[in-house]
């Protein structure tokens, strides 16, 4: 693509739209604004025109400004009260502080365009200069009602941080790398923190390029109340009817609440049926067993199709046994745990309150083991007076199991 080609036929560019679709109401709550160019051949995507920083900088921002207003044009036309995704790169953004884009925005509000209908959406992985002058522009932009989107998140711990200082209203993740369910156990992980992280700082997510159901499903499964990509729409020159996709979208939402409501009751199911056994085991056992440690070895020797861990603690997580641990088919002791404390783990204390409260075992939800690294589970259960047994269940059962492992 020849740039001076597009700048001497700017009238050629003209702007797409790629419809955005909430999991609330199932309907298009915004577009984001693309550009394309009408050459010889047909039309083509400006992305790596804009992206191209061989370009001088003002022939990309001349184009680009020139396809926010054809597209706010059309929207006061069409009189399509909606959302407005506007790509900005910030080193482009603040090469005049933002002065023109604002200045272009403030004009089509005198038109009647409201400034609560623009999502500025900012690329800053790349950026150059100075970010607490970027901070400080997103601010001011702030205080007009735009709202900020931060694009193309990843998981680099630096743009966390960054994250956190702006506290955009929309975070934008890019889904295009999970193209199937196995291996992807760290995006999954990244994605579980990064969802943690929005709802710290008050942000919501954005899923984009979903071209797969799978996608879609992981999606709402990880917090998306926003969603984009061909799988749902493909831009397009036209404003689209916004319950376009409802009855989809709805059918959708239904398969993944009854796979969920499926997997929870898996997980029940379960933990009902460890704290039953596990019951028993330990009211027939404490009849005979001289202390917690005799109780353990004896417990682990009609558990062991299950477990490969075994221990108890006080309701402080002070360890009041051995490490029962069985390798190669055999249970060995390690008593170098006993009087540890483990009170500083995630949950440990609010499982304790759990357990006290419901005086039933728990089931945790599945996580890497740090020895093994495999992904297990642990169940945990309340023996009386302040004693709580804990007992890691191995990755071959849970792997057996219908719908727990994950
Ligand atoms: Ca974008």
């Amino acid at each position: 693509m020849d740039p001076l080609e597009i700048m001497a036929n700017i009238d050629r560019t003209f702007p797409f739209f790629q419809p955005v679709f909430s999991a609330d109401e199932h309907t298009i709550m915004g577009y984001e604004i693309l550009g394309r160019y009408q050459s010889e051949d047909g039309i083509i995507s400006l992305g790596p025109f804009f992206l191209d920083e061989d370009i001088p900088d003002e022939y990309r921002l001349e184009v680009d400004n020139y396809i926010l207003s054809e597209a706010l044009k059309k929207s006061l036309e069409e009189n399509i009260d909606t959302w407005f995704f506007i790509n900005r790169d910030a080193n482009l953004l603040m090469l005049d502080q933002g002065e023109t884009l604002l200045e272009l925005l403030l004009s089509f509000c005198a038109k009647g365009v409201k400034m609560e209908q623009v999502v500025l959406e900012i690329s800053e992985k790349h950026f150059r200069g100075d970010f607490e002058q970027l901070f400080h522009l997103i601010h001011y932009y702030k205080t007009f009602g735009i709202k900020i989107a931060i694009d193309n998140i990843g998981g680099d711990s630096d743009q966390w941080e960054r994250l956190a200082k702006v506290s955009p209203d929309i975070l934008k993740v890019d889904l295009q790398h999970l193209r199937k369910e196995a291996g992807n156990t760290t995006f999954h992980n990244i994605l579980y923190s990064l969802s943690m992280l929005a709802r710290k700082i008050g942000s919501t997510l954005l899923f984009e390029n979903i071209e797969l159901d799978y996608q879609l499903h992981f999606a709402w499964k990880n917090g998306g109340r926003y969603y984009q990509g061909f799988y749902l729409h493909r831009p397009s020159g036209d404003f689209l009817k916004e319950d376009i996709l409802r009855e989809k979208l709805k059918t959708k939402c239904q398969d993944y609440i009854e796979h969920e409501k499926r997997h929870l009751k898996a997980v029940f199911n379960l933990t009902q049926l460890l704290q039953r056994e596990i019951n028993e085991q330990v009211n027939e056992l404490r009849k005979h067993a001289g202390n917690l440690d005799s109780l353990l070895i004896s417990l682990a020797k009609n558990v062991e199709d299950k477990f490969f861990r075994l221990y108890i603690c006080d309701a402080n997580g002070f360890q009041l046994t051995d490490n029962l641990v069985r390798k190669m088919n055999k249970w060995e002791t390690h008593p170098q745990f006993k009087g540890k404390n483990w009170s500083w783990r995630p949950y440990f204390l609010e499982n304790i309150m759990r357990m006290q409260n419901k005086n039933s075992g728990l089931l945790s939800d599945s996580y890497s083991d740090i020895e093994t690294g495999e992904t297990i589970r642990t169940f945990s259960y309340p023996l009386g007076e302040d004693q709580y047994l804990f007992m890691d269940l191995s990755y071959e059962f849970l792997y057996e199991q219908d719908g727990i492992l994950y």
